[in-house]
This record gives C-alpha cells, sequence and structure tokens, in this order.
C-alpha cells in the first residue's frame, strides 16, 4: 500500500474486504471516506505537522490514519471494530508510528493517551460514527483534555447546529455546550457520494478550537448545563416553565432573578446568551 489514492479506490477497498471477509456494519456508523482530497485536508487543516501528536477515533481500513501518520509525529487510533485488525495490519504496516487500541471511545481514558505523548501538542481527527457524535465530542471536552483542536466530520445538520452562534434560531444546547469548552468553524462540507456506502445525509467537516476560557467550580458548571438542557428541551417554551420545574422552585423566585439579571421574563432558551446561562448558574447554584 503506496498512496493515499488507494485507499479510496473502490476496487482496492473491495478486494481487501474479500481477501479478509469483511462486510460494513451499518449499526457502527461504517461509511468509509472514497474522495481522496478529504483526508489530507483534514490532516492539514486539523493541524498535523511535525512536532504534533495525533488521536483518531473510528479508523475504518485506515484511510485518514495514514494520512495522520504521514504528517504528525506520532497516532494513537481507537476503532471498536476488531474484525479490522488484519486489514490495517495491511494498510498500516509501512507506519511505526501508529498504534490502534481496539476499544470503545466512550470507554477509554482519553487522558492517559494524551499523556502519552509527553509534552507534545496534541489534536484529535476524526471522521466520526454519526450515531455518537454528540457524545463522543461532549465527553472528549468535559474531559479537559490538554489538546489543541478537534478536527472531526459530522452530519451537516449536526455540525451547523454546533457551529451556531449561541442567540440565533439555528442554535442548541450543543451550540452552547461547545462554545463553553471552545470556538467552533465550519472548514467544508462534504457530500454523500464521498463515502462508501454512501450515507442518506450530507456532512461537514467543523474544527473545535480548545479554549479553556470558561472554568466555573464544578456545581456551578453542573448547574449550568442542567440549566441549557432543561431550556432546550421545552425551547418553545419561555424559560421560566422549565426552568422553575428543574430546579424546583417557584415561577415567582426564578423570575425576580431574572429581572436582577436583566434577562426578560419571557426569555425562550435560545433568547439567552452563555454569559447570561452563566450568570444564571452562580446566582441559582445552592451550597
Ligand atoms: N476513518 C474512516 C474513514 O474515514 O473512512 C472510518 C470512518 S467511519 C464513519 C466510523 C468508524 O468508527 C468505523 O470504522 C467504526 O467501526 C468506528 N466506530 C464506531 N463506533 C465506535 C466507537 N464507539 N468507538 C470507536 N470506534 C467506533
Amino acid at each position: 500500500m503506496n498512496n493515499q489514492m488507494e485507499l479510496t479506490n473502490i476496487g482496492v477497498i473491495k478486494d481487501l474486504f474479500e481477501r479478509h471477509g469483511f462486510s460494513f456494519s451499518k449499526a457502527l456508523g461504517q461509511n468509509f471516506l472514497i474522495n481522496p482530497a478529504v483526508c489530507p485536508k483534514i490532516a492539514e487543516m486539523g493541524g498535523c505537522r511535525e512536532g504534533v501528536c495525533a488521536i483518531e477515533i473510528g479508523t475504518g481500513v485506515g484511510v485518514l490514519t495514514r494520512e495522520l501518520a504521514k504528517r504528525c509525529d506520532r497516532v494513537i487510533a481507537i476503532e471498536l471494530d476488531e474484525r479490522l485488525k488484519p486489514i490495517l495490519d495491511e494498510t498500516l504496516a509501512e507506519f511505526d508510528n501508529v498504534e490502534v487500541i481496539f476499544a470503545d471511545v466512550m470507554q477509554t481514558e482519553l487522558s492517559e493517551i494524551v499523556n502519552k505523548f509527553g509534552n507534545k501538542e496534541t489534536v484529535i481527527c476524526a471522521n466520526l460514527p454519526y450515531y455518537i457524535t454528540s457524545p463522543v465530542i461532549m465527553k472528549i471536552l468535559e474531559s479537559r483534555l490538554s489538546v489543541k483542536s478537534l478536527t472531526v466530520m459530522v452530519q451537516r445538520e449536526a455540525g451547523d447546529r454546533i457551529c451556531a452562534a449561541p442567540g440565533t434560531r439555528e442554535s442548541g444546547a450543543v451550540s452552547y455546550a461547545v462554545r463553553y469548552y471552545s470556538k467552533p468553524k465550519l472548514l467544508f462540507r462534504v457530500n454523500r457520494g464521498s463515502f462508501m456506502p454512501s450515507p442518506n445525509v450530507d456532512s461537514e467537516v467543523i474544527k473545535l478550537e480548545i479554549t479553556n476560557e470558561n472554568q466555573l467550580p464544578k456545581d456551578i458548571e453542573k448547574t449550568l448545563f442542567r440549566l441549557i438542557r432543561s431550556g432546550f428541551s421545552q425551547r418553545r417554551k419561555q424559560l421560566l416553565n422549565p426552568l422553575s420545574a428543574e430546579l424546583d422552585i417557584t415561577k415567582q423566585e426564578l423570575s425576580d432573578v431574572f429581572s436582577e439579571l436583566k434577562i426578560k421574563p419571557t426569555a425562550r432558551a435560545e433568547e439567552l446568551t452563555l454569559e447570561n446561562y452563566i450568570e444564571l448558574a452562580r446566582r441559582l447554584t445552592t451550597e
């Protein structure tokens, strides 16, 4: 296997599958990239270069893994499907800077992987399995890993929502949560024909630059995410309703706090800024 073109060639992939008796698992979100332009772009825009180490989630046949390995000092990839092992032994054979861990990313202690890289700058790059996009992103952000950025392919609607500025109609609970930890940016769009098998949705690559700007005490942080989640669970209603139920306080008490913080009592979830939610969380966290 000597160039990237080959792992995006349908004939090469089919041959690998046949020789190793592999078939796609829909349940594991296995849509593999076959557009040769995409993986080099993810690696470049994701900050992969000499002196940098990368974590990948979900290797598939290793098409992105190879691009990361070409540019980075070291790559550690996590893949759930052990049936891919013999394929990856072949497709990654020429690299001595790659390690694949066969495990569920949701059960993996990612900080231990980052620690293996010592003081080197670390980035995360992935074409994420769509069925766990938000949980994976939130797990990474909430673990406060010492990584510079997270560059991931996600379903287009999910990416647009993640990148939507809080306070806009497109925003959702995830837009606020992501912005608490990072600066999200849409990098480029990828159409469904770039994958095999082709999914019935389009995708896009987004980059989250980890900022670590907001570091509230744990109990206030917990209230913050409770407020955001419960507010958006009934986004058409005035916030006072879901929040008073969630926090078990009267609407009048909550309305007083709103007016103290200059938030209008009729506001809906998306009308508040992240700073409004932070102020509310500070004010409403009980000792
Ligand atoms: N990176 C490859 C590519 O771009 O062609 C594969 C991307 S595919 C969308 C997602 C990959 O994640 C699959 O290989 C799948 O087996 C793997 N995967 C699914 N669930 C996982 C989990 N919980 N932990 C780790 N890997 C997972």
